[in-house]
């Protein structure tokens, strides 16, 4: 079918973990805006956050959504996923789709985040990398390369989501030569990329995760995306999905991916 901005989004946070809805007010929202499916993507559990996510309970939570999902099937599908980080032993079985993601580094026998702030960012490189920023470049991207091998996902998460704050230099050859080098080790095992829009909406970027150069390196070793908002409440089920369009387009994309009760289908885009 050919795509459009209210089919689906399988990146969103519930209250399961550190979304702000419940499932079923996000599911009713997305079956306002006329979704085909919906995909809950909470958090895996973190020492970091010293969360005890819903999550942690793999089970009960996939059940959760399981049972939820049954009473809307009439209306949408709804899959039960995760955003998993490297720090959780979790059960594929349980699992429609996993997510893979990189929230936190690992260096020095510690874990420190990308995605806090510019000031805790500037503060990791310096202390952890002596200021050398492409080392910390090189080691995001290694552990995004370790973790994907590892958890072997459907989709990959904001690939390059430590460049929210401005903070990279992400014009320089070096970094680009690193990010290329991370996507075509990572695409032999997982080719589905989220072009993910959380940060346009929440006012950090003018651009979507990943970087359009990204984008394109994805686009011309085939592999494959999908559009999601990354949402922790239902009022951003498909924010700025139209500029994520765009972005796919001008990479070279003609399909964007779906996930279906038969697993993923390409649609078109027009
Ligand atoms: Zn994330
Ligand atoms: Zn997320």
């Amino acid at each position: 079918m050919i795509y459009n901005t209210s089919l689906s989004n399988l990146h969103t946070h519930t209250n399961f973990s550190d979304g702000k809805m419940s499932l079923c007010e996000n599911i009713e929202r997305a079956v306002e805006l006329g979704f085909m499916s919906l995909g809950i993507s909470d958090h895996s559990p973190t020492p970091m956050w010293g969360s005890d996510f819903f999550t942690g309970n793999e089970k009960e939570y996939t059940a959760e959504i399981k049972k939820v999902a049954d009473k809307y099937s009439d209306n949408i599908d709804v899959f039960a996923g995760l955003e998993l980080d490297s720090f959780f032993d979790f059960h594929r079985e349980y699992y429609d789709y996993i997510l893979a993601s990189v929230h936190f580094i690992k260096v020095g026998g510690e874990c420190p985040p990308v995605d806090w702030s510019g000031d805790v960012q500037r503060e990791t490189i310096m202390k952890y990398f002596g200021g050398r920023e492409i080392d910390y470049v090189k080691t995001y991207f290694s552990d995004f390369v370790s973790h994907v091998e590892n958890c072997r996902p459907d989709i990959v998460g904001h690939f390059d989501l430590f460049t929210k704050f401005g903070v990279i230099n992400t014009d320089s050859d070096e970094y680009r030569k690193a990010a290329r080098e991370a996507v075509s080790e990572i695409i032999k095992i997982c080719p589905r990329f989220e072009i993910n829009t959380g940060a346009i909406f929440r006012g950090y970027k003018s651009s979507v995760y990943p970087d359009p150069f990204i984008l394109e390196e994805i686009c011309r070793l085939g592999g494959k995306v999908v559009i999601n908002s990354d949402c922790h409440d239902g009022f951003n089920l498909n924010g700025a999905f139209d500029s994520a369009v765009s972005f796919a387009k001008d990479a070279g994309f003609t399909h964007v991916d779906r996930l279906t009760n038969n697993g993923f289908v390409s649609d078109e885009l027009d």
